[in-house]
């Protein structure tokens, strides 16, 4: 089974990392050792910021290098939340920068800086330094390597070390000292997005290589080596007085390259919305600073407040951390959702695609293209949500049934190709030509229709080599030809269905091969003729798993995509390599308890025997639950134990019985498909109990259910 992504400690490091920035901003030490508070401000907290750029870069930047269409997904959707992030930021701080008298005469040029650089308050430039950063990387990752890119981001940090804490040692170069002063004109400093923010984005990407590589006991002596040596290098420039700035160091590095791995094996911490709280802790503490300042005027506290630095970090501390929960809680309550999982639902395991998807490809040889089918809403599964996130792994081209199904994708903003494999009316061709949706031709006859229509429309031929259901015969070449030369049509693809592709007994495969070898003749005789071949496509799922030498243009792959075959047996012997999507869950309505000779749902079909514990779940045959699961026929999963289906399916409820499960009440999820506990139904399971495949049970799941991405 798989498991949730572990985050180890990367996530109660987050509040640890947010507390050292706000010790950073308050200097909680003063009162007591200047140099206490040098290293714990000026040292120590400056770990915090390399961290939240890491922590960007296991999660962004290592998507750069997936595929094309996914890099640019992420960064695209990263983009977005950060700024939106940054304009909330920069609407906070405008009274409190008016407050503290920071937008006094503002030039143009000022905005600019402030806006791409040195942030609207001082500690917003991380912002600004996320977007440039992330952004730089990006158009880097199209034409370059991560290890040129991580040579050439570990250049820039050494000539950002020159502006910051080794500042004085070029200071008074000749050139040098005059090209960093003019570029102090256009940014404050050089810990900023083209300096500090690209190696750390990178150190990130490459923590997932490094995972599981090295022992706990060499990454702890590893950091506490590299964390020495960065407090000694501190209180060195220190005390030699060449630091302009104290944020980048060079042991930084190493002591990021440890520290970072160390949290990724601990042992994760449950917290709840860390992510969120840690974020705006980031974003508020400044504001709290002021508010601290407030209070402590008004109520005449100032010199216990403000002056005392434990008690003012303390109280920024607190309040930092209480605004940003509550507002978290708020901000989660305005976003809540409609409730999903109110009734019956199927959740889809976005991992399990992605799996999926790249196994498949695997498989496939290499400029063999991977064409989903998501007809029949996706087997089930949710046509858009699926095609799009499949978009995001970088497929680019999908097929479905018919012209509704295209037009919908189309609408809903899926790109790429996209092939109606079976009949469209006549009056519906316009549609083909507005929303870009290629048509099967389904045989001569209605090529002649599709090319009268007027418009060039773009199509794939449809070859029958066997199975006779649609697709010109293969051995009317003529007729192909003919449909070949008609003005209108433009044939992008051609493309036969295999048959028996299913079964390897001998009859199955001589039957197979012989559709593949007509197909491939077909193909000879038409290029001897002259006519230039388009893309050939054939195999569907078993197509590609029990044919997988045929090297095709694309693949039409269905069932396998979504993580089983079509019978509980094929899918047990693929089980390793292909992960199930979708699992099927729904609550209990009520529970009751039936006396002996009762009956229980519709037609006396069930009548008790000895005293038992009933259920009612919020599932029918209209959410595609078969009927034919009725009395005993199926089983569903309750609190990990099986409780089997009695009296008849109803349309929207069903009565499970749950004699010996004990606490089991209103509200409770029953799972149909997938895994409760160490107990697990797949859908093939299911379908060989009402005697059908896997296609139709999936295929058939009702409108009625909400499909949930997790
Ligand atoms: C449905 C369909 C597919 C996909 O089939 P799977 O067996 O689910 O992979 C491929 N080609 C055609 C013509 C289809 O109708």
């Amino acid at each position: 089974m798989r498991t949730k992504q572990n985050y180890g400690g990367l996530d109660a490091f987050r509040l640890l990392a947010a507390i050292l920035v706000i010790a950073n901003h308050t200097s909680p030490l003063t009162s007591i050792s200047l140099d206490g508070d040098f290293f714990l401000t000026r040292i120590l907290a400056r770990v915090a910021v390399p961290f939240f750029f890491m922590v960007t870069g296991q999660f962004v930047i290592t998507k750069f290098f997936v595929s094309k269409e996914s890099a640019k997904a992420e960064l695209l959707s990263y983009l977005k939340k950060v700024s939106l992030l940054y304009i909330i930021a920069i609407l906070i701080y405008i009274p409190v920068g008016i407050y503290a008298g920071h937008y006094q005469k503002l030039s143009l040029y000022d905005v600019f800086r402030i806006l791409f650089f040195d942030g609207t308050f001082y500690h917003l430039w991380y912002f600004p330094a996320s977007l440039i950063g992330t952004t730089m990387l990006y158009i880097c990752s199209r034409f370059m390597s991560l290890q040129k890119m991580t040579i050439i981001a570990g250049i820039l940090y050494c000539v950002g070390l020159f502006g910051d804490s080794y500042f004085g040692f070029i200071q008074n170069v000749p050139v040098i000292g005059v090209v960093y002063a003019c570029a102090f004109q256009i940014f404050s400093y050089t810990r900023n997005g083209l300096f500090m923010a690209p190696i750390f984005l990178l150190l990130g990407a490459w923590m997932s290589k490094f995972k599981w590589k090295y022992k706990k006991n060499i990454l702890v002596i590893g950091v506490i080596t590299a964390f020495l040596g960065m407090t000694a290098e501190g209180f060195l420039l220190r005390s030699l007085k060449v630091q302009r700035h104290d944020s980048m160091y060079l042991m930084l590095i190493p002591t990021m390259f440890f520290l970072y791995q160390i949290l990724m094996k601990c042992k994760p911490i449950q917290l709840p919305r860390v992510r969120l709280v840690a974020t705006w802790v980031y974003i508020l503490h400044p504001a709290m600073i002021v508010v601290t300042r407030i209070i402590g005027k008004s109520l005449n506290l100032s010199k216990l407040l403000v002056e005392n630095s434990i008690i003012n970090f303390l109280t920024v501390l607190t309040l930092s951390f209480l605004s940003s929960y509550l507002l978290v809680l708020l901000i989660g309550d305005l976003n809540n959702k409609q409730f999903q999982k109110g009734r019956a639902w199927i959740e889809i395991h976005k991992n399990a695609l992605e799996q999926n998807v790249k196994f498949l490809q695997e498989k496939l040889p290499k400029d063999c293209i991977l064409m989903p089918a998501v007809k029949a809403n996706a087997y089930g599964h949710g046509a858009v949500m699926i095609s799009k996130a499949l978009n995001t792994m970088g497929v680019r081209a999908f097929c479905v049934a018919s012209v509704m199904e295209g037009v919908e994708l189309r609408k809903s903003g899926v790109k790429g190709e996209i092939l109606i494999l079976g009949y469209t009316h006549p009056k519906q061709f316009s549609l083909l030509w507005r929303y870009r949706l290629l048509q099967t031709v389904v045989d001569y006859e209605y090529a002649v229709i599709l090319n009268q229509y007027g418009k060039k429309l773009h199509v794939h031929l449809g070859v029958d080599t066997g199975m006779h259901r649609l697709g010109e015969r293969s051995e009317n070449i003529a007729r192909l030809c003919m449909i070949f030369d008609m003005p209108n049509l433009v044939i992008d693809g051609m493309f036969t269905h295999l048959s028996a592709a299913d079964c390897m007994k001998t009859k199955e495969q001589i039957f197979t091969k012989r559709q593949i070898e007509e197909f491939y003749q077909l193909v000879e005789s038409l290029k001897d003729i002259g006519y230039t071949i388009p893309k050939l496509h054939m195999q569907s799922s078993y197509g590609v798993l029990n044919y997988p030498q045929i090297g095709n243009d694309y693949a039409r792959v269905g069932i396998a995509l979504y993580g089983m075959l079509s019978t509980k047996e094929d899918t047990k012997s693929w089980e390793d390599s292909l992960s199930p999507v979708l699992s099927l869950k729904a609550r209990v309505a009520s529970v009751r308890t039936l006396h002996p000779n009762e009956s229980a749902g519709y037609g006396l079909a069930y009548i008790a025997e000895r005293e038992m514990s009933i259920a009612t779940i919020t599932i029918g045959y209209a959410d595609g639950l078969p009927r034919s699961l009725s009395n005993g026929a199926g089983e569903v999963l309750i609190h990990g134990k099986r409780a089997p289906i009695i009296g008849r399916v109803c349309m929207d409820l069903t009565i499970i019985d749950v004699s010996g499960i004990s606490h089991v009440k209103e509200g409770d999820t029953v799972v149909i498909i997938g895994r409760s506990e160490n107990e697990m139904i797949s859908a093939a399971e299911l379908a060989e109990k009402a005697g059908t495949i896997t296609n139709e049970i999936l295929s058939r799941f009702g409108s009625r259910l909400e499909r949930v991405m997790k």
